[in-house]
């Protein structure tokens, strides 16, 4: 059997435990996406799309669902008060759970007109803003309220702002440790890339470079560590590029990922939903 750790450059060693490799701790799903670590829920919470569903896995008692019906969510994340935001796709819409169970509409419209199909989200901490893509997944070329498929920044007073339209499918995004840079990436099927945004203090987006193609595969989503190294789901697995976008090496994964996100008790796990499993791996790098 092929090692499913592929090392590409000396580094990656480190990323990683030692004789780590990927695990199984669920399956039997349609196709999950939107892992988050959400300790106010005490574990990982993630979607799965098509089955209207979502769940929570805690390291004690396993799987349990959280949501039925979903509305279709897709992406998660949590806030600095432990909130979990979530991208419901067939509501369009993005909400907010707090600890309590109570949920809170955050954005279901942008200048009069329904928001497409909100697919991944993220929050910049420093300034509390939440960050979203809206691209088409989901509803029909007909049902598209919005002109462009656009990214969207929502400011803690409730303003909505678009930060970027010249995507074709933007879908995951994330930022750098020090909130500097987002990157996004773009799942058209011509693109397959992860772009880098530098973040102005206006908080408007510069730059927009392609950082990394990815191939086989697509960067559906994708998750930053401690030391600026990107985690991206790819055709055969986990890739995990350096800061500069070096490849470093590979997780392979028999299903092709849709998404991963650290976690566990001590942050050292990293979580990978794909297709119709949940698998995990022990890490070095600290998310
Ligand atoms: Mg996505």
């Amino acid at each position: 059997m092929m090692d499913p750790v592929v090392s590409l450059a000396p580094e990656f060693e480190a990323c990683l435990e030692p004789g780590a490799a990927p695990v199984r701790l669920a399956s039997g799903f349609q196709f999950v996406e939107g892992p988050v670590w959400a300790p106010a829920f005490g574990g990982l919470i993630f979607s799965d799309i098509p089955a209207d569903r979502m769940y929570l896995w805690r390291e004690t008692d396993g799987l349990t669902v959280f949501r039925e019906p979903s509305r279709h969510a897709n992406g998660n994340t949590v806030d600095a008060a432990g909130c979990l935001l979530t991208c419901e796709q067939g509501a369009r819409r993005v909400t907010r759970t707090a600890p309590d169970g109570r949920i809170t509409v955050l954005a279901d419209a942008f200048q009069g007109k329904r928001l497409n199909s909100p697919n991944d989200i993220a929050v910049r901490r420093r300034d509390g803003s939440v960050w979203f893509s809206d691209p088409p997944y989901g509803i029909p070329p007909e049902a598209q309220e919005q002109p462009a498929q656009q990214v969207f920044r929502l400011d803690p007073d409730g303003t909505l702002t678009v930060v970027a339209a010249d995507f074709e499918k933007p879908n995951g995004l994330c930022f750098s440790p020090d909130e500097e840079f987002l990157y996004i990436s773009d799942t058209f099927d011509r693109h397959h890339h992860i772009r880098r945004f530098r973040v102005r203090p206006d908080r408007s987006l510069a730059g927009g470079e392609v950082f990394a193609v990815i191939a086989p595969g697509k960067p559906d989503g994708f998750r930053v560590d401690a030391a600026g190294r990107i985690w991206t789901s790819s055709g055969e697995g986990i890739w995990c590029l350096a800061p500069d976008g070096r490849l470093l090496g590979k997780i392979l994964i028999p299903e092709s990922p849709s998404n991963c996100a650290f976690g566990g008790t001590d942050d050292r796990t990293l979580f990978i939903t794909a297709r119709s499993g949940l698998y995990a791996i022990r890490v070095g790098a600290v998310g």
